[in-house]
C-alpha cells in the first residue's frame, strides 16, 4: 500500500493457529473469500495430499528428502513437526509479500506460532478456539480425512495445545463460523489502527501530532 511520501507500508502478518478441526481452514477460506486482498501462505510439508487437495494450492507436496534440504537451505521461516509430518512456511514469498504491503496470513501450529513470535513479534497471533471438545471431535470425523490412529492422535493432542492460548495477542471461538470470521475482520482493523502501526502516518502528516508525543 503506497502510503505517505511515496513509503510503502509493511502488509500485517496474521498467524492462525488452533487445534486440529477447530476449523483454522475453514475460516482462512472465507476470510480469503471476503478479502481477496488478503495472502495466504503456502506451506510444505511431507503428508501426503487429502482428496481434493492440489500441490501448490493447499501445500507444496514433498518428499521427506526434499524437506530436510530445503531445511538446510534455511528456506523456511519456521518448521516443525506435527502429528507425524513435517511442515514448513517458505521464507521469502512471506517476507516479500509483507514488503509489498500485503496482509499475510499463516495457518501454521503451535509450535511454528511461537517460533514466528520469537523471530517476528510485530505479528497478529490468533487463536482458534472450538466451542467444546465434543463438538472438535465431531468435526474432525466430519471431515472425513484421518484413519482412526490419526485422528485419536490430533484430538489428543487438542487438549495440550489450548494450554498454549496464553501465548497469543487473541482467542476466537469458532461456533458460528460467520461470527468468527467477523471477529477476526475486526482484529484486522482494529491492528491497523494500533498507535504503533499508525506511528509512521501520523508522524508524516507535518503539524498534525507532534513527534516528542512519541518519545
Ligand atoms: P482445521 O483447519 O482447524 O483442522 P477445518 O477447517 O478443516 O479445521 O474444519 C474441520 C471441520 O469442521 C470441517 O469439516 C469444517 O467444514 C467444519 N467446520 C469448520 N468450522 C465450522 C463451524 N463454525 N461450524 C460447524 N462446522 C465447522
Ligand atoms: P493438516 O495436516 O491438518 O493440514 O495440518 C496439521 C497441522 O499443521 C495444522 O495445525 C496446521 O495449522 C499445521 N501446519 C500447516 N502448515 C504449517 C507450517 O507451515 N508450519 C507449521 N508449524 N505448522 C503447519
Amino acid at each position: 500500500m503506497l502510503e505517505n511520501n511515496n513509503v510503502v507500508k509493511k502488509g500485517l502478518l496474521l498467524v492462525i493457529s488452533g487445534p486440529s478441526g477447530a476449523g483454522k481452514g475453514t475460516i482462512c477460506k472465507e476470510l480469503l473469500e471476503k478479502n481477496p486482498d488478503f495472502w495466504l501462505s503456502v506451506s510444505a510439508t511431507t503428508r501426503a495430499p487429502r482428496k481434493n487437495e492440489q500441490q501448490g494450492i493447499n501445500y507444496f507436496f514433498m518428499t521427506k528428502e526434499d524437506f530436510v534440504d530445503r531445511l538446510a537451505k534455511d528456506d523456511f521461516l519456521e518448521s516443525a513437526e506435527v502429528y507425524g509430518n513435517y511442515y514448513g512456511t517458505p521464507r521469502e514469498s512471506v517476507i516479500s509479500k509483507i514488503e509489498e504491503g500485503k496482509d499475510v496470513i499463516l495457518e501454521i501450529d503451535i509450535q511454528g506460532a511461537l517460533k514466528v513470535k520469537e523471530s517476528y513479534p510485530e505479528g497478529v497471533f490468533i487463536f482458534i478456539l472450538p466451542p467444546s471438545m465434543d463438538e472438535l471431535k465431531r468435526r474432525i470425523i466430519k471431515r472425513g480425512s484421518e484413519t482412526e490412529e490419526s485422528l485419536m492422535r490430533r484430538f489428543k493432542s487438542a487438549y495440550k495445545e489450548v494450554n498454549y492460548v496464553s501465548k497469543y495477542n487473541y482467542a476466537v471461538m469458532n461456533d458460528e463460523l460467520s461470527e468468527a470470521v467477523e471477529k477476526i475482520e475486526s482484529i484486522i482493523t482494529a491492528e491497523k489502527c494500533s498507535v504503533e502501526r499508525m506511528k509512521e502516518n501520523i508522524l508524516s502528516k507535518e503539524g498534525i501530532i507532534h513527534e516528542q508525543l512519541y518519545d
